[in-house]
């Protein structure tokens, strides 16, 4: 057997599949979904289980100042810059059992199984699970890769509050104490060698086309805007409808509007208002306040730009009576994955023998803050239906397993064979 393949074939299918099992009972809701939402208690219980498997595998556990953690394994050139892989743990409030969590426990797997086949790498290796990217319950999302890749940000972003006006600073005290046996915390933004991620598609293109392994070629840009439209409470019997400030009668128009403003014959342009906030939100009340949410995402960043500037304009055009405020909350252009990791990742898959066909991300993940770090790129493996951020989100234990054995050939590709057994 070539030693290049060894830690692929120690990848265990069935090892992988329980323990994603096991971390889905952390926070898992009673219609086989998951809810365990960015550092609560929730999330450090589970991140807590994934120390304890890479503690009996010699890891030793860190923290950063955001709460991301590093699992490391060591290379034989202690000063040379790691080699990391990893996702999410924190799910949506009505998230699956694979969304983040496969890129962990895929991460783990392969190095394991790099372990197992006694391969010693010049790089060390570091498993990370990055704080908070699904960016529900504290704004924005890919929190702890954002304050890794750009550690000026870590006071704003330990500042954010949810709903409940916890800080994430607060919060953080949940996972710290969680995890007790932590080595010294490490700062951020440590110099790497090269990040590659591991994760369910999230669609329908791989299921559909048959292929095993998605070579990620880029993704997506998107924006976040926050629309508030201010008018005036009033009776629903006594105010006639030409003396009325009804915020949300503007909210619907202006709605109504952007649609057509985003109509796109091609279907590219995503566009999303998933939050709509109407106040007093009484049924005998016009309401004096609205605040809505535009997700907005495309592929090419002058359409990003173009779309998300002209939002503006079209709610002024439909205000009537009430004011409005335009917030950007967030921007992402969209990125390409290039050279190193995308091209390890490829000839890897060619040389196992496993379908592949390059797809672009239509979802954000933490490989895009790591981008402007350190050479990138990810892995898709398809999952059912292409149904996530769902309740019933599913994969094959087949896939699963062929996705860790991509992975665990690319992490010892990037960190440099030492071909030695250990031990
Ligand atoms: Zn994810």
């Amino acid at each position: 057997m070539p030693p290049e393949t060894r830690p692929a074939v120690a990848v265990d299918q069935a090892r992988l599949w329980e323990r994603h099992l096991e971390m889905a009972r952390i926070g898992g809701t009673p219609r086989g979904g998951v809810n365990r939402q960015a550092l609560t208690p929730e999330d450090a219980q589970a991140r807590a289980l994934l120390a304890r498997w890479g503690a009996a595998l010699g890891l030793d556990a860190s923290l950063d100042p955001i709460g991301n953690l590093f699992l490391r394994r060591p290379g034989q050139d202690a000063s040379a810059p790691p080699v990391l892989t990893g996702s999410h743990l924190d799910t949506q409030p009505s998230g699956g059992r694979f969304d983040g969590t496969y890129g962990v426990l895929a991460g783990l797997e392969a190095i394991e199984a790099i372990g197992r086949v006694g391969i010693e790498t010049r790089r060390p290796l570091e498993l990370v699970v990055w704080t908070n990217e699904e960016g529900c319950r504290f704004a924005p999302g890919c929190m702890g890769s954002r304050a890794f890749a750009e550690p000026g940000l870590l006071d704003r972003l330990l500042a954010a509050r949810d709903l409940d006006g916890i800080r994430v600073a607060e919060a953080l005290h949940e996972v710290r104490t969680a995890l007790p046996s932590t080595v010294a915390p490490c700062g951020l933004g440590g110099p790497v060698a090269a990040y590659v991620e591991a994760h369910i598609e999230q669609g329908p293109e791989l299921e559909a086309a048959g292929r095993v392994i998605g070579l990620v070629t880029g993704i997506q840009g998107r924006r976040r805007i926050l629309i508030e439209v201010h008018g005036e409470d009033g009776h629903a019997g006594t105010l006639p409808r030409r003396r009325r400030k009804d915020a949300l009668s503007a909210a619907v128009a202006m709605i109504q509007a952007l649609e057509v403003l985003m109509h796109d014959p091609g279907d590219t342009v995503r566009f999303t208002v998933g939050r709509v906030v109407v106040s007093p939100n009484a049924p005998s009340v016009v309401p004096g306040h609205v605040l809505f949410t535009i997700d907005l995402r495309h592929p090419e960043g002058g359409t990003l730009m173009r779309l998300g500037d002209a939002v503006e304009t079209v709610c002024r055009r439909h205000v009537g009576p009430c004011t409005v405020s335009v917030t950007d909350v967030s921007l992402t252009m969209p990125i390409r994955f290039e050279g190193l990791v995308p091209d390890t990742v490829r000839t890897v898959s060619e040389s196992l023998g496993l379908p592949s066909m390059p797809i672009a991300s239509g979802a954000g993940h933490d490989a895009e803050n790591l981008h402007r770090v350190c050479p990138t790129g990810m892995l898709f493996v398809p999952c059912e239906g292409g149904i996530s951020h769902n309740e019933a989100e599913s994969a094959k234990p087949e896939d699963l397993a062929a996705g860790a054995q991509v992975l665990a050939r690319v992490l010892v590709e990037l960190a440099g064979p030492a071909g030695g057994r250990r031990g």
